[in-house]
């Protein structure tokens, strides 16, 4: 009898341990798992066109001097995957500010190590083009994302986001023909992988997109930015309304803090969107990888360079931000 107990005892244990295996292997290996991304109505389905979700980090601006170009290596990458569960990962390349990509083209060969690590460890990677007037360097974006698409269109891992966070311009007018004419030559080199479109007001206005959308090519979906101490109900509300006329989001960028990128953590606002984000299965990555000493840090000054953090190395947003990524997708 006693035999018998201890039997079912380790049986037991050999089934929860294959399940924990089972488990973190899946999200561990999200390209492998899920492949292919694609949009279907208003969500974003994989290779076996389920809807799927995922939750990273975004890193910084990549320019130049600015200070967060040292985390645009493979060790963070690694580290973000191993001890965070990070599924996918944004790289933002500063464009037309101080040291930026127009004056100097070492952004390129940054974002390409982090872009290679992340195919490497089988994450996903969007290639934002961080811009505030993107349609004023038309010719730039599209000469850099057929360079992208040459290098990488192949591959499942690669989402492309073409425009980060256009200001006052006008969706119709400015953003929408700058966005089809970098679609339109990126679908030349890349029939199939992600594409993301930003909208007015910081990439809020997805609203006002889903009354216009892109049609002239497939896979295309809209990034929804927040900042939870600023932006509560009334963008939900804005994101709703795109959701319900049929367009897919994907938050490619948000903070704990407010709109500036300091300040407190917002704990019951950022609860309430990650609930939003859950429910509706929308993506979602963390604004960012770096060490500044402002609130939507995920790291305090000084801290190691290559990943290794200790929790006291995190700040209040990146243990916050750790436990919602960790948590994702296990809910
Ligand atoms: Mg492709």
């Amino acid at each position: 009898m006693k035999n018998k107990i201890k039997k079912s005892i380790l049986v037991l244990i050999f089934f929860i341990s294959q399940h924990n295996f089972v488990t973190s292997q899946i999200y561990h290996n999200p390209i492998k798992t899920h492949g292919n991304l694609s949009v279907s109505g208003n969500k974003i389905v994989d290779q076996n066109k389920q809807p799927v979700s995922f939750a990273g980090n975004s890193f910084f601006w990549s320019n130049t001097n600015w200070g967060a170009e040292k985390f645009y290596n493979a060790e963070v990458v690694s580290w973000l995957k191993k001890d965070w569960e990070t599924t996918i990962v944004r790289v933002a390349i500063g464009v037309d500010e101080n040291g930026g990509y127009l004056t100097d083209t070492t952004n390129k060969d940054r974002i390409k190590v982090v872009i290679d690590a992340a195919i490497k460890e089988g994450l996903y990677v969007i290639i934002d083009w961080h811009s505030h007037h993107a349609e004023k360097h038309q010719k730039e974006a599209i000469e850099f994302f057929k360079e992208m698409a040459t290098l990488y269109g192949h591959l499942p891992n690669i989402i492309y986001e073409i425009y980060n966070e256009p200001i006052r311009s006008s969706w119709s007018n400015d953003i929408k023909p700058y966005a089809e004419a970098v679609i339109a030559a990126i679908r030349i080199i890349d029939p199939d992988n992600l594409i993301i479109v930003g909208s007015s007001t910081w990439s809020q206005d997805v609203d006002i997109v889903s009354k216009d959308p892109i049609t002239s090519n497939k896979n295309i979906a809209y990034t929804l930015h927040f900042y939870a101490a600023s932006h509560k109900e009334k963008l939900r509300e804005k994101a709703q309304i795109a959701l319900d006329n049929g367009i897919a989001l994907m938050v490619t960028e948000w903070g704990t803090i407010n709109a500036s990128g300091d300040g407190n953590v917002d704990h019951e606002s950022t609860d309430k969107w990650i609930e939003f984000l859950l429910k509706n299965k929308i993506s979602h990555l963390n604004w960012s990888v770096n060490d500044k000493n402002e609130g939507a840090s995920i790291i305090k000054p000084n801290v190691s360079e290559k990943g290794n953090w200790s929790d006291t190395d995190l700040t209040e947003s990146g243990k916050k931000v750790k436990t919602i990524i960790k948590h994702w997708n296990k809910q």
